[in-house]
């Protein structure tokens, strides 16, 4: 303050006489003044005050000495400024007030204020000054919101200069930091960043075209904690001596936002990288999609132009989706936040067409207009396959349903009953929920019993299950149920294995039909085929190839008798009651031989009068010859109208064995003739050793 008043009344008094001022400085601590004369450099001739102990001078005489010009004295980055001044109050005859610095004994500058006065009446110049705690020049290296220093390069970068703000980045006061040991800039600087600092400013010294230099390095703060400064600066070669003379920003805050943008943009490419699915990033204004981590799995460019006609243009769309992409960018420029679409285009690999759906989610700027559009691609070609056979099988029984008796939906996978339309059939019970319980109740409630181990093994859930996956998608049964207690129906099972789109589960579609009419007619056809009409027995040609196959089995064979029968006497039958009489016989004869035949016995005629008896499960000769007389006895079929009996005779090999059939049949042949001889009604037996 003291300093202003008198600058103030410097200025005010400009008229005021060199003495008085003179002798005003020499009572002043730290005030003085120089009379120089109007000539280049302004040669100083005499000093008053305290010039010389404020310039770090003994005497004014050790200041003075060699004829010293003003200029020199200026400091040298504020001398254009004195000059102009100084020349100034010498063209306008008049005094300026002056702020400048002067160079101390130690080269260190000291800043003075004072007034710059013309004196006309002797053609000098007087400079009266006062040392000032601070120049504008201090203020701004004191308030500039910044850390300013001015380092010397050495091994550790000592301080030479530092402002307040440079100190309070780290956290100290100027005051306390050499306490503390804060002298250098090693001090701060992290351990790990030194010798990049070093290297760097050490790099710019040998650039001297660029003296200038920018670094970011980390700092230890007070507290111990890492933070970051953006250091620029340039180097002072000042006296043969190096210096760096810098402003230093506190860009923690800065770092620290970086470091959360690159570990989030680290995340974003990693869940980018990790998805099965393929992602782009659409740009809605310059209509660019880029994908923008390279996974090197791809021939198609990173970046793609003029989005979506390039690509359709490119025939990477198929005909039918190119409306729907189309649509989908229309619906990505209109703002509609997200969409999706489902499209055939070309795989990413160059490879076939596949069907993708493709999904997008838009980023809006700050504005709320849409920027960015990412787009995922999925990969849904098998999934649209399977999806496309599960409609087409669901659209086949849902046709077959009105013709069907019921329809179930099995998840096989996971052995859950997942649903049915019954119409005819028995309603599961509701505690019923696995696929296996149900067969199981099926097979007690509605199956023919003679066909429960058929269809237990067909709908093992086991072989359904392995059948699919080895490739059999479709099975069919033929097989009996029972209705309404005791009716016995054909019914035929069709299951239909399809690997659920989105699961992958096998479920199992069965539709039961009733099947009887067809099973009927499909006997009867049959029959005409094997059975002799007559008879209902087989035929000659279907009754051979039956005891060929019962004979194949050795064990059968020896408990198995094969019989020739024929009528006796059957010419005459025929001659005397008629040929039609004769047929009644012949099949009174096959009635009778049916009722009798035991579950393996095969039994046929042979021809004319002439019948073929297989016959199983006898495990003696008696047993054998029992079966024979019960045979001939039952036989003897009496008649009332015409009153007349019938006989027959049997000539039979026991057993069996390993013979073949042409053997036993000539064996057994030759016991009937034996047997007619010998007075018919009778039966003659061929036992065989083994
Ligand atoms: P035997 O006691 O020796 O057997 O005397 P048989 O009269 O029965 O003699 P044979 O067995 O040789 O005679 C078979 C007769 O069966 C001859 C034929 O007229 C008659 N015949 C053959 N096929 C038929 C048929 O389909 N219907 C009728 N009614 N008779 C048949
Ligand atoms: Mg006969």
């Amino acid at each position: 303050m003291v300093v202003k008043n008198m600058m103030q009344k410097l200025t005010e008094q400009e008229k005021i006489s060199k003495d008085i001022l003179i002798q005003l400085f020499e009572e002043t601590y730290n005030a003085g003044a120089l009379c120089c004369r109007n000539a280049p450099g302004y040669p100083v001739l005499s000093s008053k005050g305290s010039l010389p102990a404020v310039l770090g001078y003994d005497t004014e005489e050790s200041l003075l000495k060699d004829n010293v010009l003003f200029v020199d004295l200026v400091f040298d980055e504020d001398k254009d400024s004195v000059l102009k001044v100084m020349e100034k109050a010498v063209a306008e005859n008049s005094s300026f007030s002056i702020e400048f610095r002067c160079h101390g004994r130690d080269g260190m500058p000291v800043p003075l204020c004072g007034a710059v006065v013309y004196l006309k009446n002797t053609g000098h110049i007087l400079l009266t000054f006062i040392k000032t705690d601070e120049t504008i020049w201090d203020r701004i290296f004191r308030l500039l919101p910044c850390g300013i220093c001015r380092v010397a390069v050495d091994n550790v970068f000592t301080i030479m200069q530092a402002n307040e703000i440079y100190y309070d980045i780290y956290g100290y006061t100027s005051a306390d930091a050499a306490a503390a040991g804060f002298t250098n800039e090693k001090f701060i600087i992290h351990p790990d960043d030194f010798e990049s600092v070093r290297h760097e400013v050490g790099h710019c010294l040998e650039l001297m075209d660029s003296p200038t230099f920018e670094i970011e390095h980390r700092v230890i703060m007070r507290d111990q904690s890492t933070g970051w400064v953006l250091v620029k600066g340039y180097i002072d070669k000042a006296g043969g001596e190096c210096f760096l003379n810098c402003v230093l920003l506190d860009i923690s805050d800065r770092k620290k936002a970086e470091e959360e943008l690159r570990v989030s943009e680290e995340q974003n490419r990693i869940a980018f990288l990790s998805t099965e699915n393929h992602m782009d990033i659409y740009d809605v204004k310059t209509h660019v999609l880029e994908h923008p981590y390279d996974d090197g799995d791809d021939e198609r460019p990173n970046r793609l132009e003029n989005v979506p006609y390039s690509v359709i243009a490119a025939g990477q769309v198929e005909g039918d989706s190119i409306r729907d992409y189309m649509q989908l960018f229309d619906s990505i420029s209109k703002g509609n936040p997200e969409g999706r679409c489902t499209i055939q285009m070309a795989a990413r690999d160059g490879g076939a067409f596949g069907w993708y759906e493709i999904k997008y989610r838009l980023i809006f700027d700050k504005s709320g207009s849409p920027e960015r559009a990412i787009l995922s691609y999925k990969d849904v070609t098998s999934q649209r396959e399977k999806s496309l056979a599960y409609e087409k099988w669901s659209r086949f029984f849902e046709q077959q349903k009105a013709s069907s008796l019921g329809y179930y939906e099995y998840n096989l996978t996971k052995n859950l009953y997942a649903g049915s339309e019954e119409s005819l059939l028995n309603t599961l019970p509701s505690h019923i929920q696995s696929f296996t319980e149900a067969v199981g109740y099926y097979v007690e409630h509605c199956v023919y019993e003679e066909d429960w181990k058929k269809y237990l093994q067909f709908y093992s859930r086991d072989r359904l299950l392995s059948a699919y996956y080895s490739g059999t998608k479709t099975d069919y049964i033929e097989y009996r149920r029972i209705r309404d207690g005791n009716v016995v129906f054909w019914a035929a099972g069709t299951v239909q294995l399809i690997s659920d789109p989105y699961t992958e589960d096998v479920r199992a579609f069965i539709l039961v039909q009733d099947i009887d009419d067809k099973m009927q007619r499909r006997i009867r056809m049959k029959n005409q085929i094997e059975v002799d009409s007559l008879t209902t027995l087989f035929n000659r040609g279907t009754v051979v190839k039956k005891i060929t196959a019962g004979l194949a089995d050795k064990e059968t064979g020896c408990r198995s008798m094969l019989a020739m029968l024929d009528i006796d006497h059957f010419k005459d039958i025929n001659d005397t009651y008629g040929h039609q009489f004769g047929d009644r016989v012949l099949g009174d004869i096959g009635k009778v031989l049916s009722s009798m035949a035991y579950s393996h016995d095969v039994y046929g005629r042979m021809g004319g009068d002439e019948f073929i008896l297989f016959l199983t499960g006898i495990h003696s000769a008696d047993t054998a010859e029992k079966r024979l007389l019960e045979i001939i006895s039952s036989l003897n079929i009496e008649y009332d109208n015409p009153d007349t009996t019938v006989s027959v005779s049997i000539g039979a090999v026991y057993p069996c064995g390993s013979l073949t059939f042409e053997t036993l049949y000539s064996a057994a042949d030759a016991a009937l003739y034996e047997s007619k001889k010998g007075g018919r009604n009778r039966f003659v037996i061929r036992h065989r050793a083994f």
